[in-house]
């Protein structure tokens, strides 16, 4: 039996982040991953790239993890929003929010061999990996986790465990929390291009007849490509050779970049919807896409995540200052009440644009540009949606704000 005063279950990039902001605060720490890091950061041109909000940068730098990001970071400048077909357009910029940026494209794996190294850096923290948590029970003073080893099998107990095993959490399941779950019948394609034009450090968010589609700058003069698509239709989508595939999205972009001249290896992601109806109970926290996981369209599912990590964090070691049970549903419930309106509010943007933009209901493109026409020209609004994609419209944690814990 191995004795902690917090278990994160869950390695990716949500789960080592709150390794991270934990470590060296006098804890007992384990983390769980079922895979490793070599498998989950393999290097290659088409790795999906994460548009990190400038809240999470912040978060990043409270974290003494943003020098080792930033070489591999593109700064957005500038987010243009259309629908092909229609007059409505809609852009943000940096300088209304007098910031270098409004966020920065960076690639998962340089994301993930930041934290990774962080983590295998971190003396006081055990990495049980590879090892899957197979059963959890709880008891009042703690929780008990059985893992699989590669074939052996150990038992872990803590007095605080957090749940950041992605959407199909065992821990949610183990805690008999219920979730919402839907399919959005869309996968999302992801690649890389090269365009003939510069992309000057603009991010492009397009709405076609087959699915919302984003370019978003990054380092020589590539475009991440994130095309959502009926699922019906991603399998002759991926088949199309490069020049049929680039022809395609071509049709669907425009030539606002010129000529798309170059592409590399696709990925399809199936998408989901997956809300779970509580994020807190004694002896548990839930964070990162076990919480919420949500259609990319606005690339908000890490940025989200990482809000969860500076709260949890901050929570937690105040609530230690204090001489307080960090698994007590008294210190847990702080968490779960701060974070909840920002995760409401971004569950419900997401999840609206999403359907609204694939709803095959011709009025409703007129409603759409109609919209983002009064979008543009409506400063309040604008300001609000700016800084909620920035990660910056609800009550900012320490961390998001520079200030160590
Ligand atoms: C196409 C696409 C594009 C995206 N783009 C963006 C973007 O631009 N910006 C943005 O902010 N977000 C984006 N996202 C969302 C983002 O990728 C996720 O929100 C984020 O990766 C979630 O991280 P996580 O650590 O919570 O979960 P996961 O990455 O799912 O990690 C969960 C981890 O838990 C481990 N695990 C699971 N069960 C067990 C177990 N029983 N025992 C041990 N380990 C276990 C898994 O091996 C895994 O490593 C995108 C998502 C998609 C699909």
């Amino acid at each position: 039996m191995h004795q902690y005063d917090v278990i994160i279950v869950g390695g990716g990039m949500v789960g080592a982040s709150l390794v991270c902001a934990l470590a060296g605060r006098n804890l007992r720490i384990a983390m769980v991953e079922a895979v490793q890091p070599e498998v989950r950061t393999g290097a290659g041109y088409d790795d999906r790239a994460i548009a990190l909000a400038y809240g999470t940068r912040q978060i990043f730098t409270g974290l003494h993890l943003w020098e080792q990001i930033a070489p591999a970071a593109t700064p957005i400048h500038r987010i243009h929003i259309s629908d092909r077909g229609h007059f409505g357009m809609a852009r943000m910029d940096r300088r209304e929010e007098g910031l270098p940026a409004i966020g920065y494209v960076v690639p998962a794996r340089d994301i993930g061999a930041a934290l990774s190294a962080a983590v295998a850096a971190t003396a006081a923290v055990d990495s049980w990996c590879p090892a899957t948590v197979t059963s959890v029970q709880q008891a009042d003073d703690g929780v008990q986790l059985q893992l699989d080893c590669g074939g052996t099998a150990e038992t872990l107990k803590t007095r605080l465990v957090v749940a950041a095993d992605g959407a199909d959490s065992l821990l949610r399941e183990q805690f008999g929390i219920g979730h919402v779950e839907r399919d959005y019948g869309q996968t999302a394609i992801v690649t890389n291009i090269s365009p003939q034009l510069p992309h000057n450090n603009i991010a492009y968010e397009r709405f076609t007849d087959s699915g919302p589609m984003a370019l978003l700058p990054m380092s020589d003069n590539r475009c991440a490509v994130v095309w959502t698509v009926a699922t019906d239709e991603a399998g002759a989508i991926m088949a199309l050779d490069d020049a049929a595939f680039l022809a395609q999205l071509q049709a669907r972009f425009g030539y606002r970049l010129g000529r798309l001249q170059k592409t590399g290896r696709r990925q399809a992601w199936p998408l989901r919807l997956v809300q779970a109806k509580e994020s807190v109970r004694e002896r548990l926290a839930l964070i990162g896409n076990a919480v919420h996981t949500l259609h990319p369209v606005a690339g908000q599912g890490f940025n989200l995540g990482a809000r969860d990590v500076a709260v949890l964090a901050e929570v937690l070691v105040d609530a230690l200052r204090a001489g307080e049970d960090p698994g007590s549903l008294a210190v847990l419930n702080r968490y779960g009440e701060w974070r909840h309106r920002d995760h409401q509010n971004v569950m419900v943007f997401t999840d609206g644009l999403a359907r609204l933009f694939t709803l095959p209901v011709p009025a409703l493109g007129l409603a759409r540009s109609a919209g983002m026409l009064a979008f543009d020209l409506l400063p309040p609004a604008k300001r609000w949606l700016t800084r909620m994609t920035m990660g910056r419209a609800e009550r900012t944690p320490k961390l998001a704000r520079g200030v160590p814990l």
